[in-house]
């Protein structure tokens, strides 16, 4: 309830802040225009969308979105962390003449929005200081629940751009591949159409204001990439301006959605656009421990100021080989409590190993199966016994 009255001052009040001032149009939408938007078309507009860039394998992290599942490539195969490949790719970024579109640029002036196309406005007063530059923190954990900021901007591009609406925040990690901060409930998909003339001015007066002197806004909103119309754009990598995204059809493209991922602190709506008051550290969420796969679940009580240590696989000596080494050959049921159930809780990383399923046990099991290419089936497999100890120790334990 309280988030819902905050985000109604949000559209409510006209704050005297660096970021509203002159930048409104008289005229602006009124607080609550909610839509009730058009059933999806995807592919049927008239209005061409902006040529697709160059297919060559494109960095950054590959986001995706509640509606479809599938569009994203990420399917983490090797052994090691979860998480070392994503950021990787996302630091590797290069820029190309191609990824600059009308949308971004290396130095972008202080935007001003066509007439009749809004900037969203704070509610708070906005200090000239920015917040942190954000590193690209990926998820790690099965968190599938909205988080408040991430609420809060839902609210805020809703209410500011008439007939725009939502593909929504948060995903179970149940039947989903790849990274996605939507399994952490830190990303929003804004439904506007590019195929649509008035939604993509719609997308691209928020985009511009977000991203003008290299992203100012983004971080003040604490907002960690975005992807829309077939680029990507991170505020890591700003000095890049947008960057090509591989990808195909309009929703793996983003053509009829803009992907907006935040880090931790945006998504506990804690940067300056909803305080005002700038952080300048910034909070890297949980880690995974040794020999795991999924962090523990993020508190907004324990922000943590440093990057995580690197991921280091368990000894081949751990004695939890020697308990999946009794199991290796048998189907057990998520179910079945006991040592086994310890060793996966332990392995799986998100929860305390008691030995006694949890709901989130499942959705762990799941997504580590589906992650690994088996099958997901509620069942311990043979095969999935012996993936969870290639992949603890490093490739190191090889049960026959
Ligand atoms: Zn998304």
């Amino acid at each position: 309830m309280r988030l819902r009255l905050l985000a109604a001052s949000v559209t409510a009040v006209v704050a005297a802040s660096l970021l509203a001032a002159g930048a409104l149009p008289a005229g602006a939408l009124p607080a609550g225009a909610l839509p009730a938007g058009p059933a999806r078309t995807a592919g049927s507009s008239s209005l061409a969308a902006t040529p697709a860039v160059s297919p060559a394998p494109v960095p950054g992290p590959a986001a995706s979105h509640p509606v479809s599942g599938a569009d994203d490539p990420a399917v983490l195969t090797g052994e090691g962390g979860p998480v070392g490949r994503e950021e990787a790719r996302a630091s590797a970024a290069k820029p190309t003449a191609a990824a600059r579109g009308p949308l971004g640029g290396t130095v972008a002036p202080t935007y001003t929005p066509p007439v009749g196309y809004p900037v969203p406005k704070p509610a708070v007063p906005i200090p000239a200081a920015l917040d942190f530059r954000a590193d690209y923190v990926p998820q790690k954990s099965c968190s599938g629940y909205p988080k408040p900021g991430a609420l809060l901007l839902r609210n805020l591009l809703m209410s500011t751009y008439s007939g725009t609406g939502s593909y929504g925040i948060a995903t179970s990690c149940i039947g989903r591949g790849g990274l996605s901060e939507h399994l952490e409930g830190r990303a929003f998909d804004w439904r506007v159409n590019a195929n649509v003339l008035r939604e993509r001015k719609q997308a691209e007066a928020f985009l511009n204001w977000l991203l003008a002197d290299s992203g100012a806004n983004a971080r003040r909103m604490g907002i960690m990439y975005v992807i829309w119309n077939s680029r990507i754009w991170g505020v890591y990598s700003a000095d890049q301006g947008w960057r090509p995204y591989q990808c195909s059809g309009e929703t793996g493209c983003h053509r009829d959605h803009v992907h907006i991922s935040l880090t931790w602190d945006g998504a506990y709506a804690r940067t300056s656009f909803w305080t005002g008051r700038a952080l300048t550290v910034q909070d890297y969420g949980s880690c995974v421990v040794n020999g795991s796969y999924f962090a523990a679940n993020h508190s907004w009580r324990a922000p943590r100021p440093t990057p995580c240590p690197t991921w280091r696989p368990l000894p081949a000596t751990d004695p939890i080989f020697t308990v999946i080494a009794s199991y290796a050959n048998r189907n057990v049921s998520v179910h079945e409590v006991g040592p086994g159930m310890a060793a996966v809780q332990r392995i799986l990383g998100g929860e305390p190993a008691t030995g006694r399923t949890t709901s989130l046990t499942g959705q762990e099991l799941a997504a580590f199966q589906l992650r690994r290419g088996l099958a997901q089936t509620g069942t311990i497999t043979p095969q999935t016994w012996r993936s969870l100890a290639s992949y603890a120790s490093g490739g190191a334990v090889r049960l026959s």
